[in-house]
Parts: structure tokens; C-alpha cells; sequence
């Protein structure tokens, strides 16, 4: 089959692979019928050192099952399914508490030989991973759905785990496509005043679109001056840091309210960071954040999707076959595309 792999930052080919195979009775196996470029596969599209083995790339799929292992109960051979970037047993203790993330079998579609930039994925552990979509839902909901894969319900986690409820101000950093998600979700969530910091005017309309009520192009000191002057100096109840970089997080403690919360989603590229009376500890300010328990909200998030209360899928601002993903990756990282639809 042909799959995505990487060879070294900026090196990025489709080649023929293996075709997976069910390895345990707990796998399934899909034909990806829709894929995507995440804003984090840049991460090594900068800095992967030479690999001549090739890293599979993608954690973000919608397939059809074409196989099943003996003891997947709850998907059937033909059902189109989505795949949350980690998998997960569903039955853990930290599965039942909802940190699916963390699952004591789980893992990362990222990390493993089978990735969903290809024509076929397995899927471990595929009754606690996948959901299926009812049948017969309209084509044209896919990339809606496809978002709840990552993007969208990386944004709707952040907003979860700062506490998003209705009256907050909340505060999203970064206009790629999980602060617009972050901005989505902290609306649906009843949000009342939602300050997005992003500088691409194409991005922060959609922002707009998704329920921004201000938008703030200025960074650093001038940006934390702005956030403040709109909140009355008091700053956001709710800080959505959806970057991952140290500029991003000091914006983040310079504009959180006393008492408030900074929660991260932006995978973080930098290992320390402040925490002391200047950042968190003045402003008895809390830090939450962590890698997205798609898998815990997704039953929830489907019905949204299809009944059109959201539609997140608007991120995708372009469609490319996976013969091309290369140019998409290029497109993201040169910020032409938002984001970039993979069809296989
Ligand atoms: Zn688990």
C-alpha cells in the first residue's frame, strides 16, 4: 500500500509499504478514506535528523473497517469509523476516568508503524479506540468529523480542562487550527467574552466565524497590554493556549486573571518553564493542559456534528490525494493552508 513517511525535516515521500495485519485479536484494520496534515507533523518537518528507515506520519483518520480481530465486539466489517489520534483500551482505570491519553495500553498513532497518512491503518485495541459513524450520514459532514480525530476536540479539551463555562472570558492564543477550534468549543461551552491573539487575518475571520468577540494582532508586552485593556485590566478568566512555544506561554501567565486557569494544548517545545511569583505563584494562577482525550468525548461530539450545531471542519481550507500530501505539508508550514484534507 502506499503510505506517508518522512525521511528527515522537509523530506516527506509516499512509498510502498506492508500492508497491516490484525496482530491481536483487539485490532481492526480500515481503508483511511479521509486523513490530514496536523500543525504538529511540522514539528519534525523541521527537525527530524536523517531517519533512512522512514517515520510513518499521521494520527488523524476516518476509515472503513475491512477486517476485524476475534474479539472486537462493537465494530462490524463495513462501518466507517473514527480513529482519535492515541488509542486506548476503554478499560483501564485511567480509560474510566477519562485521561484516555494516558491508557495503560494505549498509544500514539504518531509514534507507530502503522500511521493514518497511508491507504490502511490497524487500529489497537479498535472497540476502545474507534467510534463508528451512523450509517448513512451525508458525505459532505466527513471533514466536520474528521476533526474529531484532534483539532476540534483538542480545542473543546483545553477548554474543558480550564474550566470554560458561561460569563468566563476566555482568552485563546494562536490562529492555526486548534486555537480556532479552542475558540469554537469555549463558545459552545458559553463563553462570554472570547479574545483571540492571532495576527492572519484570514485565520482570526474564521475565529470570528467560530465566536471570537475580539481579535488581538499584537504579541508579547503590546499583547498583554491589549488583552488587559480589554478586560478592564483584570485579564482572562480562562487562558487556551493553543501554540506550544515559550513566547505563548509567557503571553499566557501575563494575561491570566488572579485566580485563573492556563490551559495547554500546544504541544510544548521547551522543557522549563516559569512557574514562580512573575508567572503562576503571584496570581494564584493554575496551569492544566496535556495531550487531548479525544477518545473520552467523542460519543458526544458526533451528534453535534451531524445535527449542525458545530462545523468544525471549516478549518480545512484546502483537499489534496495522498500522492500530493508532501505539497500539503508544504502549504502548512509556508502558512498558504490552514489546514490540508488527505484523501486517499
Ligand atoms: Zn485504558
Amino acid at each position: 500500500m502506499r503510505a506517508t513517511l518522512m525521511y528527515a525535516a522537509g523530506d516527506v515521500r509516499v512509498v510502498d509499504v506492508p500492508e497491516p495485519i490484525i496482530e491481536e485479536a483487539t485490532d481492526a484494520i480500515i481503508r483511511v478514506t479521509y486523513a490530514c496534515v496536523c500543525g504538529s507533523d511540522l514539528h519534525p518537518y523541521h527537525d527530524l535528523g536523517d531517519t533512512p528507515e522512514g517515520r510513518h506520519m499521521g494520527h488523524e483518520a476516518i476509515g472503513v473497517v475491512e477486517q476485524i480481530g476475534d474479539a472486537v465486539a462493537t465494530l462490524a466489517i463495513g462501518d466507517t469509523v473514527i480513529v482519535p489520534f492515541a488509542w486506548s483500551d476503554g478499560t483501564c482505570t485511567y480509560c474510566r476516568d477519562g485521561i484516555t491519553t494516558s491508557c495503560v495500553h494505549g498509544g500514539f498513532f504518531d509514534a507507530a508503524p502503522s500511521a493514518t497518512q497511508a491507504e490502511k491503518l490497524r487500529i489497537p485495541y479498535a472497540d476502545g479506540t474507534a467510534v463508528a459513524i451512523p450509517a448513512g450520514t451525508d458525505e459532505a459532514l466527513m471533514p466536520s468529523l474528521l476533526t474529531l480525530s484532534d483539532v476540534y476536540l483538542t480545542g473543546y479539551h483545553a477548554a474543558i480542562r480550564g474550566g470554560v463555562e458561561a460569563g468566563k472570558t476566555v482568552a485563546v492564543i494562536g490562529d492555526g487550527a486548534v486555537g480556532l477550534s479552542a475558540v469554537l468549543a469555549a463558545k459552545q461551552l458559553g463563553a462570554e467574552k472570547i479574545i483571540l491573539m492571532g495576527r492572519h487575518t484570514a485565520r482570526t475571520d474564521l475565529g470570528r466565524e467560530f465566536g471570537a468577540t475580539d481579535v488581538v494582532a499584537e504579541r508579547g508586552e503590546e499583547g498583554v497590554a491589549k488583552v488587559l485593556a480589554l478586560t478592564g485590566g483584570e485579564g482572562a478568566h480562562v487562558v487556551l493556549e493553543a501554540v506550544g512555544h515559550m513566547p505563548a506561554y509567557e503571553q499566557a501567565y501575563g494575561i491570566v486573571r488572579p485566580g485563573g486557569v492556563i490551559s495547554r494544548v500546544g504541544v510544548p517545545q521547551y522543557e522549563n518553564a516559569a512557574v514562580g511569583f512573575m508567572s503562576l505563584f503571584g496570581k494564584n494562577a493554575t496551569l492544566t493542559g496535556g495531550p487531548a482525550t479525544v477518545r473520552a468525548y467523542l460519543e458526544a461530539a458526533i451528534p453535534q456534528v451531524i445535527d449542525g450545531t458545530i462545523n468544525p471542519g471549516k478549518v480545512f481550507d484546502r483537499e489534496l490525494p495522498l500522492e500530493e500530501i508532501a505539497e500539503a505539508y508544504r502549504l502548512m508550514d509556508s502558512r498558504e493552508a490552514l489546514k490540508v484534507l488527505i484523501r486517499p
